[in-house]
């Protein structure tokens, strides 16, 4: 400690890496005075311990009696750019955030990468990999036919699935079952399994992509660019919606005002909802912009991640393209940041700081005065709203950039129609006779089903129950090849029981279709086809690059598949897309359902003749007359905005009104339930309008019990009132439950 009376103090404010909401103030000590600047990253004293900071700039305020000083501030490293400090530390005052978590984002990947680094995507854990030679762990199966298989539940597990797979990577295994690596190496397995490292085969991402030469511009893409350029020549561009159908080049727009950007000497962020599942999209712009893009995804090694920052914050790389994260990339001189497929869900990260990665690319290029391009083709309902308020300009493109016409969209009533020859009501003969016809032509089939696994639900014919995860109010899910229960919201796995857990009855039946079923009816019932699968089970993260890869080279005939299959890929042979439950989603208890569908079912169709072979698309559903069936049917993008609109202002839901979800979570439910009243009744006010407390639709995950409190308001201000009056609450709770803020939440399960 040392007393402020000095005159030639330097105090600075220091964001630390512990959840406290405001900075803390230290001295500079005279040593440090060169290295200590805004963005650097230092240790400090706290209590006594010593923690990790960033310089968020000079103290502000009263003067403090007595501060401590910093010890050490790492020279070496780059510190985070002026413009994204100033960007992140809006972002947490947003979204709530204690400034050390969101700070976390901007950091150099090497010092995140305890936590959530920059350019850790969601899905695949880390593939570690040693120096140069990129290895990663596989589990190979020893144990031959019928070994004597361990008894602990999840060893078992684990030795049923390799059994089947043969050997998979570890990292795989991880993602089906937690805690895998240490299941491995845990007795028991002897024997059975063998962990060694492998060699990674180079990315598709990383191979050299020749260069392309731009096509001529059709006059509404050209009309479009000069729109963007005069909102750049005014010097404060906004942000513009590149609404455009399916297939209207919109990326060829985009690529020329990178190119433009570039010229300018300006950098580049590209925002892609699944980096993973989009390596054609990403193989254009290095065909265009050589060496100058940065591809960030999750298949990295620490120490490549750490050179791209490097060269992205020195200037050397100026285009960065990657899934939500990369909205933190140190690009110096932004002059534009790409939002692609801007209505996706994923945009949305739904832990640790929970920002909306579409939002806040529009505030960071507002701040750093870029253009921000949202682009789609089907407009979420928010930035919609933004463009008929006049905040947001929109461009359209009409038609489809080369000769093809939109598919014909056919809906098929699961009530009124029956089953093909597979006998199956989920094969609907039109459906079957579509997939028929379209093998014959030599052509492929895409079909979309929103369920992974067998049957999504065991139920017992003795008490009517489905099984249950023993952690989760959830039904466990079926996988046949690995003969197992798994739950979809843990993870857990078991063997398939002999009897119902409840009441014993042995009669259990199997109930409902996923993927796995769908592709085993498939293949009994089009003997010829090739068929595939593409969902989370077989293919995670860049695994997935290869079956599209398969794909493209007419090696499948029909690919079987969740969400995973709707995203923006071309597939040049696909004539046929159908949809087996097209409204299985919508009873969901959210006020976004309907959006989320009519947006799925658009892309899904957008996958269809997608050349010059014309498309079908067939949806089959229970419910034809629900608005998001009905308006996906006639590609009427803006009569399906008008009637949501209109909904959700009558019910005043967002964009109409402004929400806060509280999640209440403790492993005692009536100590949840207590806080989640307790809280409810502390916020609600005039000007706030409280939902709740009610019990989240799924009540339980892992053991611990969920409520929320939704917070509505006309505008933002009440809610941040509100907040603090949480905080002034928070002490007097019991400190085992918690809450979570979550601003403009999205996933309200
Ligand atoms: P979107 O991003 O809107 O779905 P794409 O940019 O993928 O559309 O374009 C669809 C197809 O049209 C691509 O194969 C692309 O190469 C082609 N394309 C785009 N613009 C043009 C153009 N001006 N002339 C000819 N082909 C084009
Ligand atoms: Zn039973
Ligand atoms: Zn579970």
């Amino acid at each position: 400690m040392t007393d402020v009376g000095d005159a030639a103090q330097v105090l600075v404010a220091v964001a630390v890496s512990l959840p406290v909401r405001h900075t803390l103030t230290y001295a500079v000590p005279e040593r440090l005075r060169a290295a200590v600047l805004p963005g650097a990253q230092v240790l400090v004293p706290v209590r006594s311990r010593k923690v990790r900071g960033v310089v968020v700039g000079p103290h502000e305020g009263l003067m403090p009696k007595r501060v401590c000083s910093i010890s050490a501030a790492f020279a070496e490293d780059p510190a985070i750019p002026p413009e994204l400090l100033a960007f992140v530390l809006a972002l947490a005052r947003y979204y709530d955030s204690p400034l050390g978590e969101a700070l976390k984002l901007a950091l150099p990947p090497a010092d995140a990468k305890a936590t959530r680094g920059i350019f850790d995507d969601a899905d695949v854990p880390e593939l570690r990999a040693t120096n140069a030679q990129r290895t990663r762990k596989w589990a190979v199966w020893t144990g031959g036919d019928a070994p004597a298989l361990p008894k602990a539940l999840k060893a078992q597990a684990v030795a049923v699935r390799l059994r089947a797979a043969g050997a998979m990577p570890v990292a795989e295994l991880e993602v089906e079952f937690s805690g895998a690596l240490a299941v491995l190496r845990r007795k028991g397995l002897e024997g059975l399994v063998r962990v060694e490292e492998r060699a990674i085969p180079l990315a598709t991402f990383l191979d050299i992509v020749a260069r392309d030469v731009p096509p001529a511009l059709v006059d509404e893409q050209a009309a479009a660019l000069t729109a963007m350029h005069e909102k750049v020549a005014l010097g404060t561009p906004g942000t513009v919606l590149l609404h455009g159908v399916t297939g209207s080049g919109k990326t060829e727009v985009y690529l020329r005002m990178v190119a433009e950007v570039r010229r300018a000497d300006k950098g580049v962020i590209v925002i892609v909802p699944e980096i993973a599942l989009t390596p054609q999209l990403v193989s254009r712009y290095r065909a265009r912009f050589g060496d100058d893009v940065a591809v960030v995804h999750s298949g990295l090694t620490l120490t490549e991640r750490g050179g791209m920052w490097q060269r992205m914050r020195n200037g050397s790389v100026r285009v960065a393209i990657g899934a939500r994260s990369v909205l933190f990339a140190p690009i110096e001189r932004l002059g534009l940041i790409v939002v692609d497929e801007e209505h996706d869900p994923s945009y949305k990260q739904e832990e640790g700081v929970r920002y909306h990665g579409r939002d806040m690319a529009m505030l960071r290029a507002h701040r750093a005065g870029a253009l921000c391009i949202l682009g789609t083709a089907t407009p979420s309902i928010e930035t919609e709203h933004l463009v008929r308020t006049g905040r947001v300009t929109r461009l359209r493109l009409t038609k489809r950039a080369t000769e093809s016409a939109l598919p014909k969209v056919e809906i098929i009533n699961l009530r009124t129609t029956g089953a093909g020859p597979s006998g199956d009501k989920r094969l609907s003969l039109p459906l079957h006779r579509a997939i028929e016809k379209t093998l014959e032509k030599g052509e492929q089939t895409i079909l979309f089903l929103n369920r992974r696994g067998f049957a999504p639900a065991v139920r017992c014919g003795g008490c009517g129950k489905p099984v249950e995860c023993g952690a989760c109010s959830i039904a466990m899910t079926f996988h046949k090849r690995s003969s197992e229960l798994r739950c979809h919201l843990c993870d857990a796995a078991q063997v398939m029981p002999a009897q119902c857990p409840q009441c014993r009855s042995p009669d259990l039946m199997l109930e409902g279709v996923g993927t796995e079923k769908l592709e085993e009816l498939l293949a009994v019932n089009f003997p010829k086809a090739r068929v595939a699968r593409l969902d989370r089970d077989v293919a995670s993260g860049i695994k997935s690059a290869a079956i599209l890869q398969r794909m493209r080279d007419g090696e499948i005939d029909i690919l079987v598949g969740t969400q995973m299959v709707t995203k923006g890929h071309d597939l040049p042979r696909v004539t046929l897309v159908g949809v087996i439950a097209g409204d299985a989603s919508l009873s969901m208890p959210d006020f976004r359902a309907s959006e989320r569908v009519f947006h799925l079912l658009v892309q899904v169709a957008g996958r269809a003749g997608r050349a010059n072979l014309p498309g079908r698309v067939l949806v089959q559903a229970y419910d034809p007359q629900h608005p998001a069936i009905r308006y996906a049917a006639k590609h009427d993008v803006d009569g399906f905005l008008d009637e949501e609109l209109k909904a959700r202002e009558e019910l005043r839901f967002p964009p109409f009104s402004h929400l806060i979800n509280l999640r209440i979570e403790g492993r005692d439910e009536a100590k949840t339930v207590d806080v989640a009243r307790r809280v409810s009744s502390a916020l609600a006010c005039a000007e706030v309008g409280v939902l709740g407390p009610s019990p989240a639709p799924i009540l339980r995950i892992r053991n611990v019990f969920r409520w929320r409190v939704l917070l509505r308001a006309a505008s933002r201000q009440p809610l941040r009132q509100a907040l603090r009056r949480l905080d002034a609450l928070r002490p007097e709770l019991v400190s085992t439950v918690r809450i979570i803020v979550d601003v403009d939440p999205i996933q309200l399960l």
